[in-house]
């Protein structure tokens, strides 16, 4: 199969982390006798520098004709002083609703190989965390109004029957291939939006009665997920609920530089991310984890070009290289072996094999 493929590196560790999983698909594609094309992309804040503009439409248009997008991440110190509307962020927004992807699905999943890498108790680790957050992606308060006059700033939040009863099907077909409990997590006791969202939720639950459905309050889904997560399959929440539930999931796994992401719409070129942003911190060292963007490239496999078992190759290899011991640094135990961002890339490289 021949897939092009547009690429964003972005920003901080983006470049480095996206170099590792392009080797990836580049191995998996000789093992199977596909051809993966990449086309590059500016977004975020090398956007801004090179077009003054973090997303300008020629380089959305390259994603949106492309078969799926991967991205690294965008963001950084040097433009936190540009005007909002120009932020690099604000180019992954354009991008989103771009291309139309209105869900997110965020898996928090604990590799057995790093439990000891959990800030959770062992006896509550031990219970089992392997749940899926779909968070609503192009709606709600990042894309209501924003605006700032004298001393008082608004942010507006909405959101319709139909953008909840999209996200809410996908939140109840993913549980239905699961263990088949979702639980819609808003703020009915506050907001309308909420108060809609339930409703919508109940109204879809009758269309899917194998789906046992529950609700929780936002704030109380924050403590649960550190409380007891092996209680949560499937949680289906608004975008910024989702976006803060799911940074809050993945840390409970151990380190937020293993965790991949899917973003589709109503077509298969979906987007592809690791979840965590652009490390400034640590970005040109060397010392990322890119596993979060390889397993991001294992889902736009999986989802977008039906190649499950190219993908369950690259799964078994980043399974295989940590049973080998080897840790990049946010994920280092006594014992670990330990690697930088590119060695990790070839380490996994080395332990593919066609399944
Ligand atoms: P961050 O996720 O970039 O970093 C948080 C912490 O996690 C840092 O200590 C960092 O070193 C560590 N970390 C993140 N990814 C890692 C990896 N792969 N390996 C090892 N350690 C890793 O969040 P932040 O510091 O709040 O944001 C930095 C920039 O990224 C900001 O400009 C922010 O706006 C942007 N951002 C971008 C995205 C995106 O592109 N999707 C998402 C979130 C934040």
């Amino acid at each position: 199969m021949v897939k092009n493929i547009a690429v964003i590196r972005g920003d901080g560790i983006g470049p480095e982390i996206v170099e590792q999983a392009l080797r990836v698909l580049d191995r998996v594609a000789e093992l199977y006798g596909h051809t993966f094309n990449y086309t590059d992309v500016d977004m975020g804040g090398c956007a801004i520098d090179k077009y003054g503009d973090p997303l300008p439409e020629h380089e959305l248009q390259k994603c949106v004709n492309s078969d799926s997008v991967l991205l690294g991440a965008v963001g950084g110190n040097k433009w936190n002083d540009v005007p909002g509307h120009m932020r690099p962020e604000k180019g992954l927004l354009r991008l989103r609703a771009g291309m139309g992807v209105y869900s997110n699905n965020r898996p928090a999943k604990i590799w057995k190989q790093l439990s000891s890498a959990s800030p959770l108790k062992k006896e509550i680790v031990d219970k089992g965390i392997d749940f899926i957050i779909v968070r609503e992606l192009i709606g709600g308060i990042y894309f209501g109004e924003h605006k700032t006059e004298g001393d008082v700033a608004t942010d507006v939040l909405t959101y319709s029957e139909s953008e909840i009863e999209r996200i809410g099907r996908i939140g109840f077909e993913t549980a239905q291939k699961r263990n088949k409990k979702l639980c819609s997590v808003e703020k009915s006791n506050v907001l309308d939006s909420s108060r809609l969202w339930k409703k919508v939720m109940h109204r879809l639950a009758e269309e899917y009665p194998d789906v046992e459905l529950s609700d929780m309050l936002v704030d109380n889904c924050a403590m649960q997920i550190v409380k007891n997560p092996a209680q949560f399959d499937v949680i289906v929440t608004e975008n910024m609920f989702g976006d803060i539930l799911s940074d809050e999931a993945s840390m409970i796994t151990g380190s937020i530089g293993m965790i991949p992401s899917s973003s589709l719409g109503s077509t298969t070129c979906g987007l592809y991310e690791p979840i965590h942003g652009s490390a400034p911190d640590i970005a040109g060292k060397d010392v990322a984890n890119p596993i979060g963007t390889i397993l991001s490239a294992a889902m736009m496999l999986r989802f977008s070009f039906d190649m499950s078992k190219e993908a369950e190759t690259i799964e078994n290899a980043v399974s295989a290289y940590l049973d080998a011991g080897y840790r990049t640094a946010d994920i280092m135990s006594e014992g670990g072996k330990l690697v930088g961002c590119k060695r990790c890339g070839e380490l996994i490289i080395e332990k593919l094999r066609k399944g």
